[in-house]
């Protein structure tokens, strides 16, 4: 068994090995015709369900062709053009380069001990990000395991801020298109039921300023403390970004810690047509960036910055056979120091790959292409009448549903609708997401892939009209 420990004497077995597993997805890669093939769970379970753990195959040829049986060959897959679902994107062959390596090598980056090199480009990668949203000198942050853990470190921060003895008299002010993870963090963080304060839309989906100028008022009357303003740049629904420039305002005016919540919307940061969009960005206290949303990035890979690098030291607990007191003086870097997590991954290499092989206009060019391509989408979705569209993209969703022509009634539109989705991921001809726009059901696309061209939206389209005019004709049979 030690033959299969990655080592010195192991080298070739390792190599052959990874050979083969990166042969059987290249092979993947290249055949792939859908996004999905329609497999269902009641299908699949029993594939895996037969499989005994404790009955090894012993042979990794054999160990990848059931891979291919229970995994690969029903995946998802994100590098089709035709999967328009979720923020998913496409990943970037040096950052999977990034992935392979980091993995192998297995650096953790709590301690300097278990990383060198790797807290180094993880602090450089954390600076050039800062510089990017343009946070100052004083800058700071660390790679997460995504937005959800970057929004809770931020409120964490946040939170010890306020400095407030009763924590049932802070408040966090969000859209109420704002990420749900930031209800959870306010539960997470000990936060009254009443905390997060959900702050009404505009016709776009933005935060309406007044609205938040009004309960900050509301809040200061009341005696209670305004810890946060979450302003959300690129909500997951509709791409919509919050006004920065006047959520800053208010925040300096009332004393809040202002947090953009930029998971989705990060890839501006790079981008070289629209990076006028995010500006405001620069005036938070904190900053979500999601690499693995639109940067093209394996998951995971995310971080969080914060303007006062000081204020990192809410999340920094010493122990003596880790991080011990002295080595602050001592100046070793230990990033475990600013971080929630313990052991952690270098995710950051894949970034620096990235960087390194592609540059960041190269990243920033392929996420202004499905920017344009967004923008070409709702002309299509705005111009056919058998489709509503809601929201001009700002990034690059967009959400719309089927109008049928002969029916009226409210809640067969919104069956027609589902049904299509449910049909659509069914044939796995394509995979869109849903969501409901003021209690109807709607559908989106998040457009994340550079190689879905025009028309592909305009054949999902068609597929989506047809499975739904399918399912209202039968609908008429039956209640006939
Ligand atoms: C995706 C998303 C999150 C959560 O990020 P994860 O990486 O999925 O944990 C938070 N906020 C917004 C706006 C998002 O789109």
């Amino acid at each position: 068994m030690r033959s299969h420990l990655l080592n010195d004497t192991t080298a070739e077995r390792y190599r052959r090995s990874v050979t083969e597993g990166v042969e059987r997805v290249a092979a993947k890669l290249a055949t792939t015709d859908r996004p999905f093939t329609g497999v269902t769970v009641d299908a699949l379970a029993p594939r895996i369900d037969a499989i005994d753990l404790d009955q090894p195959l012993r042979d990794t040829t054999a160990a990848l062709d059931e891979l291919e049986e229970v995994y690969l060959r029903d995946a998802i897959y994100f590098h089709h053009p035709r999967y328009l679902a979720h923020l998913n994107c496409p990943v970037v062959i040096p950052a999977v380069l990034g992935e392979a390596v980091l993995s192998a090598v297995n650096s953790s980056l709590d301690t300097w001990d278990q990383s060198a090199g790797g807290t180094l480009i993880e602090r450089k990668l954390i600076d050039w990000t800062a510089a990017r949203i343009g946070l100052g000198a004083a800058a700071d942050g660390v790679f997460t395991s995504g937005g959800t853990q970057s929004n809770l470190q931020a409120l964490l921060l946040a939170r010890e801020e306020a400095k407030s003895e009763d924590l049932a008299r802070l408040r966090v002010f969000a859209s109420e298109a704002g990420h749900f993870s930031v209800k959870k963090s306010a539960k997470l963080l000990g936060l009254g039921p009443d905390a997060v304060v959900a702050i009404p839309v505009d016709h776009d989906k933005r935060l309406q300023t007044i609205a938040l100028a009004h309960e900050l008022e509301r809040c200061a009357e009341a005696g209670l403390v305004p810890m946060a303003v979450v302003a959300t740049a690129g909500t997951t629904d509709f791409g919509s970004i919050d006004p920065l420039p006047e959520i800053a305002g208010l925040c300096e005016r009332y004393g809040a810690w202002m947090h953009v919540d930029a998971a989705y919307g990060c890839g501006l940061l790079a981008s070289l047509k629209y990076r006028d969009r995010i500006d405001g960005i620069e005036r938070a206290d904190s900053v979500t960036v999601d690499y693995h949303k639109s940067f093209f990035q394996p998951v995971s890979s995310s971080a969080v910055l914060v303007r006062d690098a000081t204020t990192l030291r809410h999340a920094t607990y010493h122990a003596e056979y880790l991080n011990p007191r002295r080595m602050v003086q001592e100046r070793i870097p230990n990033q475990v120091d600013k971080s929630l997590q313990t052991t952690r991954r270098f995710d950051a290499l894949k970034l620096w790959m990235t960087l390194r092989v592609m540059g960041a206009d190269g990243i920033g060019s392929l996420f202004d292409e499905v920017c344009d391509l967004a923008a070409e989408g709702w002309k299509l979705l705005a111009a056919d009448p058998r489709f509503e569209v809601v929201v001009e993209p700002s990034l690059s969703t967009l959400v719309f549903r089927h109008i049928p022509a002969t029916v009226t009634d409210p809640a067969e539109i919104d069956r027609a609708n589902l049904y299509a989705r449910k049909a659509l991921f069914a044939s796995g001809d394509a995979v869109v997401a849903g969501t409901k726009v003021a209690g109807r059901h709607y559908l989106k696309f998040t457009l994340l892939n550079p190689e879905t061209t025009t028309a592909d939206i305009a054949a999902v389209l068609d597929l989506i009209a047809g499975h739904a005019e399918q399912y209202l004709g039968e609908s008429l049979d039956r209640a006939s």
